[in-house]
């Protein structure tokens, strides 16, 4: 598990401190115009070279996301949902097709797009204070130290672990470390916060708690979510809609469910809505029965 976990650290890590250094980039203004198309992934596909040859992983994806919309992504494991999260940061470039932002291509990773990964990516030798500090530290180069160390109390404070500030990540549980991650994001006031599985790791009480705080951040916030998920119940509980992608090779969206349910949502409530099940068969329909996957998942 500790292996596991060290082996995994390193490509976020990588990641990490890629979006560290181009986070001196100065801050998009958040007073973004209400336009229809806040992010336009357009007809794009991404083909990774490998020895046997081109592997297309993704082929003529398209969506539009509204500013301040909570979208999930759904599909089998390997179909290209980190493919795609991974251009929307600005980590990797679609082969073709174009992705952009307030209507400008995404071509790099920036303050305006923070990401969560499944593994926290947050840097052992450091204290929960210093991962958020860090990340506020690079990007606010016009504030005095203590205005950053605010903003860092702050932001850790929202997510409850002013208790644990002293603490490094070794000394505290998956679902505290994930909230480290999520303070760290949001501390730069992104307009998008990009979460790939954020919560798969952790147990289903944990879950629900972060599920809910993360909704309540997002209402609080008004940041716009794009958010990977293994869960349909998880989507459902969160989303305003749910993007569901068809399998790889070529992959592409393959069907998106509006999620009618009125803010603020309470979990029991959702339960008794006949909708509910309406939609959750829906989904498990596409990806157990129409888009059914039955390879061993690596
Ligand atoms: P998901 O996140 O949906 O599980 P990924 O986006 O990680 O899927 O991967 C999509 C497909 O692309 C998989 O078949 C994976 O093996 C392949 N893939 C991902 N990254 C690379 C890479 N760097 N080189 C070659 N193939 C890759
Ligand atoms: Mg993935």
């Amino acid at each position: 598990m500790d292996a596991q976990d060290s082996n995994e650290l390193k490509p976020d890590l990588m990641s990490f401190s890629k979006t560290m250094q181009t986070l001196s980039n100065p801050l998009n203004s958040s007073v973004a115009a209400q336009s229809e198309s806040f992010l336009e992934i357009r007809d794009i596909s991404k083909v990774y070279p490998t020895p046997g040859g081109d592997f297309v992983a993704l082929d003529g994806v398209n969506l539009t996301v509204k500013e301040g919309e909570f979208i999930c992504l759904i599909g089998h494991s390997g179909c290209g949902k980190s493919t795609l999260l991974n251009m929307v940061a600005g980590f990797h470039q679609p082969t073709s097709g174009m992705i952009t932002l307030h209507q400008k291509p995404i071509t790099e990773p920036g303050p305006d797009r923070m990401v969560v990964f499944q593994n926290y990516s947050l840097l052992p030798w450091k204290t929960v204070f210093e991962n958020v500090y860090l990340a506020v530290d690079a990007v606010y180069k016009d504030k005095s130290k203590g205005e950053k160390k605010a903003i860092a109390q702050e932001h850790i404070e929202l997510v409850g672990l002013t208790e644990a500030a002293d603490k490094r990540p070794g000394e505290i549980s998956g679902g505290m470390k994930q909230r480290v991650s999520i303070a760290r994001a949001l501390s730069i006031r992104p307009e998008m916060l990009i979460l790939d599985e954020p919560f798969g790791a952790l147990d289903p009480i944990t879950r629900e708690e972060l599920q809910e705080e993360l909704l309540s951040i997002w209402r609080e916030h008004r940041v716009t979510v794009l958010m990977i998920t293994h869960d349909i119940d998880e989507a459902l509980f969160l989303a305003d809609r749910l993007v569901m992608m068809t399998n790889g090779p070529a992959a592409k969206v393959g069907e998106i469910l509006e999620i009618p349910f009125s803010r603020p949502r309470m979990r029991s409530r959702l339960m008794e809505d006949p909708r509910y099940y309406e939609l959750r068969n829906e989904a498990l329909d596409f990806l157990y029965r129409r888009f059914a996957h039955d390879e061993i998942e690596e």
